[in-house]
């Protein structure tokens, strides 16, 4: 790894400090030299940070960069989030996934906008939706200086590793027990530096897969490497079960041009957002599952009929979307009951999920 030259990272203070837990000040020292730089931690400013915490609550850096830079373009401060319609907030959200972060967000910035300013303690922020206790420790520290310790993955497992924990992180045990730990090691006179070093720490030296542990700085004091058992650490008590879903869509082309879409519901993924007509099946439907599917019978006449997507898989973190997609040209431009009519050309005002960006590729490489 190299030095960033340009960084103007915070460096650690150089004299040994007793208040500084061994472990902080060589975390520290290795993020003064490897750090990233990222917008976000330029500012102190708590709606900026809460952003950034938010889209990377399930997104890497490397994608979640540009959706940043975008969305506080898009909506500058808090005031101009609460004011957005939620398809709007949705539309700038598309393609990062999990979208009911982005509607949260919304819901949370309109209750900051009634309220009048930030909150400015663990307990405000913590109150607001969707801000967990990681989240609400890292925008604290980042923003106030607040001495919360953030734990998230990285820090799950750079502990497990360093200190040779093996309770199970998912388990109420293993998060109280890394609680506790990260609190007692936390730098609480630098908790912004402490709790960002950390975090990059294991996102760049510690990383899940092949560690560099010959050059990392923490080697000879930790217990992982000793024994022989990073690979095996973090434990982990569950397997999160998966559960496959065949999504077939039918992209309905009326003669003027137009295509019809509806939003999905509540109380599936993707609420809110808008999709073409789907068809669900349990298992791999055939061919003739599909055209006896009884929506068909709602459509009224069809000109033409042709498979566009055939089998493409889309993994969500509990769910294994096989998706197929047929376009489908109506033979009359009546309207469908819980559609809206989407003129050809205003498609991209309507926020869709990631898999229904891949039909409508196909659909307009089709055409
Ligand atoms: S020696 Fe390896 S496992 Fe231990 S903290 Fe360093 S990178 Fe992680």
């Amino acid at each position: 790894m190299t030095r960033n030259p340009t960084s103007t990272l915070p460096l650690p203070p150089d004299a040994p400090d007793a208040s500084r837990h061994p472990f902080a000040e060589a975390v520290e020292a290795w993020y003064g030299r490897h750090g990233r730089r990222l917008p976000w931690r330029d500012t102190a400013d708590p709606y900026h940070i809460w952003i950034s915490e938010i889209i990377l609550q399930q997104t890497r850096v490397a994608q979640g960069y540009d959706y940043y830079v975008r969305f506080v373009r898009r909506f500058p401060d808090v005031f101009a989030l609460a004011a957005a319609s939620e398809d709007e907030v949705l539309a700038a959200w598309q393609g990062l996934g999990y979208y009911s972060r982005a509607r949260n967000l919304h819901a949370a910035a309109r209750s900051i906008a009634a309220a009048g300013a930030f909150p400015t303690t663990y307990e405000g922020v913590r109150a607001l939706r969707g801000v967990g206790p990681y989240t609400a420790a890292a925008i604290c520290s980042f923003a106030y200086g607040l001495p919360h310790a953030v734990v998230d993955g990285n820090v799950y497992r750079v502990l497990a590793r360093h200190f040779g924990l093996s309770t199970p992180i998912d388990s109420t045990a293993g998060r109280h027990e890394f609680a506790a730990l990260a609190e007692a090691l936390l730098d609480r006179k630098a908790p912004a530096l402490y709790n960002q070093a950390l975090m990059d720490f294991g996102a760049l030296q510690c990383t899940p897969q092949n560690p560099n542990c010959t050059a990392c700085p923490l080697n000879g004091s930790c217990v992982a490497r000793q024994r022989g058992s990073v690979e095996a650490l973090p434990v982990r008590e569950k397997r999160t079960a998966v559960r496959d879903r065949y999504f077939v869509y039918l992209y309905l082309l009326r003669p003027d041009g137009s295509l019809l879409l509806r939003r999905r519901p509540a109380g599936d993924i993707w609420q809110g957002l808008y999709e073409p007509l789907l068809l669900e099946f349990s298992s791999a439907p055939s061919e003739t599952d599909v055209m006896g599917h009884a929506a068909w019978a709602t459509l009224g006449p069809v000109s033409s009929v042709a498979q566009v997507v055939r089998g493409r898989l889309h993994v969500l973190t509990h769910q294994r979307l096989h998706m197929d997609g047929y376009l489908v040209r109506l033979a009359s431009d009546a309207a469908l009951p819980g559609f809206v009519r989407v003129e050809a050309g205003a498609r991209d005002a309507y926020a869709v999920p990631r898999l229904v960006e891949l039909l409508f590729e196909a659909v307009d490489a089709y055409i």
